[in-house]
């Protein structure tokens, strides 16, 4: 059975908002996204008010899960601050209350705050690192992927989060699609493949609804992705961040409690200039850059095996020297990674002794060493 958007607003429409009004005429929701019984929509309100609309929020999440035919429910409730006005407290960790996290999409954090001191820790996950690109198509989910795929090989237990909105690759590369159920909590759980616990937000909405979110809703989506999954528990969390250094990808590494970045770039001059750009964000916010990976580096005939340097290969690991960055390890540009991560098998995976697996798991086992402290410490 199909929802409807108007079954959506109808159920709405019972639920009175602080405003003295019933919700749907508070004029605070966004469109409603209702496709294949899973139904997406936020409340967007301003910053000093969101403690007030917390529990609006959650009744609306009931009313539509209420209807029949209806699947998955993602209720965000977007906090703007107004230009000028007062930052608005600090988010509590949110164990028992899914869903508010107070972003701030409009004003990007300026330099020096901690991304701690807007975010608590994730019960049970000892690191979260991003993994992130200056811009879009340059391997990052690949890179991503086979990263925790590495890392995993290590011993360590490792969960993914594709945080990628604006064109969640998660789904494809790992061939899962299912949605995720609710645990007595009512907390999503991740699916699991490959030994890693996974969560994208394809498994919640269509490609193209995430396409057109507002930087709000982006935040709001991965802050609940982040925290409304049982993750359980996990030495580290890798997050294949939204390409580009705009503000929505600002106000994500800010948001997140980041332990580090992983920048991926190609050689090109470029993604270079942009792989800087992103080294630039994650300073502004204080979040450690573990290094750069430079992905399609050289190309390796799939036949004779022949490396040609068809971009310039080295670009990034100077630049990591200029800029005191560890440099991380060079991905060829080869036909086996490209095809085995579009049909869903990863090449750590399904390769596991091949040369690439073991690029990959050296740069790992780098990863791993500079979060020693904080995956002993947990
Ligand atoms: P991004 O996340 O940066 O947009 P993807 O990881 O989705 O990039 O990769 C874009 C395309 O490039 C995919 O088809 C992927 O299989 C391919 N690709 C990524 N890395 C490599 C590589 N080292 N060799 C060959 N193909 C690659």
């Amino acid at each position: 059975m199909s929802v409807t958007q108007q079954q959506v607003l109808d159920s709405l429409a019972r639920i009175k908002s602080p405003r003295g009004v019933a919700l749907t005429n508070a004029n605070v929701l966004s469109p409603i996204s209702a496709s294949d019984g899973k139904v997406f929509f936020s409340i967007n309100v301003d910053a000093a008010e969101a403690r007030a609309w917390e529990s609006v929020r959650a009744e609306a999440e009931a009313a539509v899960r209420g209807i029949p035919g209806v699947t998955t429910v993602l209720v965000a409730l977007t906090a703007e601050r107004k230009a000028g006005a007062a930052p608005p407290p600090p988010p509590q960790p949110s164990r028992g209350t899914p869903g508010v996290q107070p972003v701030h999409a409009h004003k990007p954090p300026q330099g020096g705050q901690s991304p701690m001191a807007r975010q608590s820790e994730i019960p049970g996950v000892a690191a979260v690192i991003a993994v992130a690109s200056g811009k879009g198509g340059v391997g990052k989910s690949t890179t991503a992927l086979n990263l925790a795929l590495g890392l995993r090989d290590l011993g360590l237990k490792v969960g993914l989060l594709d945080a990628d909105i604006y064109g969640p690759s998660v789904p494809r590369l790992t061939g899962l699609h299912e949605k995720p159920e609710l645990d007595g909590e009512r907390k999503m759980i991740p699916l699991r493949r490959f030994g890693l616990a996974i969560m994208s937000i394809g498994f919640l909405v269509e490609e193209e609804t995430a396409m057109i979110w507002r930087g709000p809703m982006v935040m709001s989506a991965v802050t609940q992705m982040l925290r409304d999954v049982a993750w359980g528990t996990l030495d580290v969390l890798v997050v294949d961040m939204p390409p580009g250094t705009g503000d929505a990808q600002l106000t994500l590494a800010q948001n997140v409690p980041l332990k580090g970045a992983v920048i991926v770039s190609t050689p090109q001059d470029l993604s270079l200039i942009d792989a800087r750009r992103g080294l630039a964000m994650f300073k502004k916010v204080n979040v450690p850059v573990l290094g750069i990976v430079e992905n399609m580096s050289y190309f390796q005939c799939p036949h004779c095996g022949t490396k040609s340097d068809i971009f310039g290969h080295g670009g990034a690991r100077h630049e990591a020297e200029k800029l005191g960055v560890p440099f991380l390890g060079e991905i060829p540009l080869h036909m086996a990674i490209r095809a085995t991560s579009d049909a869903g098998n990863p090449v750590v995976d399904s390769e596991p002794d091949g040369p690439h697996a073991a690029i990959y798991r050296a740069i790992a086992g780098q990863v791993r060493d500079q979060l020693k402290g904080v995956i002993a410490a947990a």
